[in-house]
């Protein structure tokens, strides 16, 4: 160990101490961002801050399942509420049980078309927001999986003409790779 140079007296810490101090520093940071950013609205009923936990659990999804349940989480996904908003689509009425609008909330704890599934993988044939946000991250991309309501994957990417948007197959499906013209009744 090299004799220590500058004011005294000296406080020795590990390097694991100082790791410890620094990532715990760069955590709290990453909390204050996250509360006082504005929007992220729905997004935050989900998430309460920085969490390893849900990390290291999006790490091990594919792309797909990760798109899918980052979109559940934001509301950014292909469900008619999100559509119409973006003026894809003109109807934003849920087309399994055309009672309400399909947002991402209504998709995962009220919709009445998807009661029995929700009610064997959930334990509960309805679910408030509260209830949907106490479900584990898992729990949520398995119903919508087994809801079958994503058939096609939404994707957007730019290319030398602009930004190309359209529903494209999961892999290892028929038709991999192949962008459809965009239609509001594809998936
Ligand atoms: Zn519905």
């Amino acid at each position: 160990m090299t004799d220590f140079i500058g004011p005294e007296p000296v406080l020795r810490m590990s390097i694991q101490t100082v790791r410890h101090d620094i990532c715990q520093s760069s955590l709290q940071e990453q909390l204050r961002l996250w509360r006082n950013i504005s929007g992220c609205r729905q997004a935050k009923l989900y998430l309460q801050g920085p969490d390893l936990g849900l990390t290291r659990f999006a790490l091990r999804l594919s792309r797909n399942e990760l798109r899918l349940i980052v979109g559940l989480i934001t509301g950014h996904i292909a469900l008619n509420k999100h559509l119409s908003v973006m003026k894809i689509s003109t109807d934003p009425i849920c087309p399994l049980c055309k009672e309400a609008e399909e947002t991402a909330m209504h998709f995962l704890g009220q919709c009445a078309a998807t009661m029995h599934l929700r009610l064997k993988l959930m334990g509960s044939a309805i679910l408030t927001s509260e209830e949907i946000r106490q479900m584990t991250l898992c729990t949520l991309l398995n119903f919508a999986k087994l809801t079958k309501r994503f058939k096609f994957v939404w994707v957007a990417h730019w290319t030398y003409y602009g930004l190309s948007v359209g529903w494209r197959w999961p892999p290892g499906r028929k038709g991999k790779g192949h962008v459809r013209k965009l239609s509001t009744n594809s998936f």
